[in-house]
């Protein structure tokens, strides 16, 4: 049987990057493509002495051509965390617009089965809990994080409109707080900030009171969910993440107890619509990919700790980790 081709956007990232390496493990031949805006491409470096495994430097925002056929199309191009929204909001529109345009039309032009990065963020900041697929939503549209869960929203609902109309084999995966190896530094995450600030020997900064919570999946729970999902005939979305909430003042404290640090926690002053509670309701996932998250945060943290860890003193201290000075929006 021939191997299957599959597209990746946002290649570079945290989870496009581990979903470049599962694509290859499972023998698939990857395309990888991101326009490195806050990709590393040292996330990919590893596989680029592969013969299945081609990169390009591509804005999704622009006309996408790939020459010969593709099986499946991932879209996962997009900054993903509060702190990128602000620094480039239109970029964060752009690709869940433009961007996922320019691969449903690619993925209608080639046959393709299509799955897009979606996120807990379409239900805003929720006033249901836990979050069900059938939740709607409360979002803030014009508000700091609007650009993010607007586009995802649409995202979903172009998706949506390429399957009922085009007949296009899409897949949607609701993505809620996913950590790991990779994740970037100085991205202002939660888990990245906590880290990277005990490394240095700087304070825990918690936004708030602390008291907002979160629930943190380890990436290969995550991925292999997503290739069920990808593998099975759910065209509705569904909740990937893992359901074991915690206050971010409970995961500083687990975090100064991973590392030893002797700093402190300090209080600052929580972000506009910063959703005071997430967790995801995983039953869709458990019934119909027969897929529940194995990895527990002690043991998936350990392991992103001790790749924090590996990282240089010069990147440990450099200030930012992309290249928005080169993006115009
Ligand atoms: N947060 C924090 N300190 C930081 C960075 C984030 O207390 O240095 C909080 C943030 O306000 C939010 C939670 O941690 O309540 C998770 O933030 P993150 O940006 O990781 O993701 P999201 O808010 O999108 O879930």
């Amino acid at each position: 049987m021939a191997r299957k081709r599959a597209l990746v956007t946002g290649a570079a990232g945290f989870l496009g990057s581990h979903l470049c390496d599962r694509l290859i493990a499972d023998g698939m031949e990857v395309i990888a493509m991101d326009n490195l805006i806050t990709g590393r491409i040292e996330n990919l470096e590893h596989l680029f002495h592969l013969e299945t495994f081609s990169f390009f430097h591509h804005d999704v925002s622009k006309f996408i051509h790939i020459p010969g056929d593709l099986d499946y199309i991932l879209h996962f191009a997009s900054p993903a965390s509060p702190i990128d929204y602000l620094k480039i909001p239109i970029q964060t529109l752009k690709v869940g617009s433009l961007g996922i345009h320019n691969c449903l039309g690619l993925a209608r032009a080639k046959k393709a089965r299509v799955l897009i990065a979606s996120t807990s963020e379409v239900y805003g900041d929720p006033t249901v809990h836990p979050q069900k697929e059938d939740y709607w939503g409360n979002v803030n549209p014009v508000g700091p994080r609007g650009v993010y869960d607007e586009a995802k929203r649409f995202q979903e609902a172009m998706t949506m409109a390429y399957h009922t109309y085009h007949g296009l084999e899409t897949r949607i995966v609701r993505i809620f707080n996913t950590y790991g190896p990779r994740m970037r530094l100085n991205d202002g995450r939660v888990l990245p900030a906590f880290i990277g600030q005990a490394l240095r020997g700087e304070d825990l900064t918690i936004f708030g009171d602390g008291t907002q919570t979160r629930s943190f999946c380890f990436v290969d729970d995550l991925i292999e969910g997503i290739i069920r999902l990808l593998h099975s005939d759910c065209v509705d979305p569904v909740n990937i993440g893992n359901p074991d909430e915690i206050t971010i003042a409970e995961f500083a404290e687990e975090i100064i107890k991973l590392t030893g640090t002797n700093q402190k926690v300090v209080y600052k002053e929580l972000p506009k619509d910063d959703p005071k509670q997430r967790q995801p309701d995983i039953s869709k996932a458990k019934d119909i990919l027969n897929w529940e998250p194995k990895v527990h945060r002690s043991e998936g943290l350990k392991i992103t700790y001790e790749y924090f860890k590996s990282l240089s003193k010069e990147e440990l201290f450099k200030k930012e980790h992309n290249n928005f000075e080169k993006y115009i929006q």
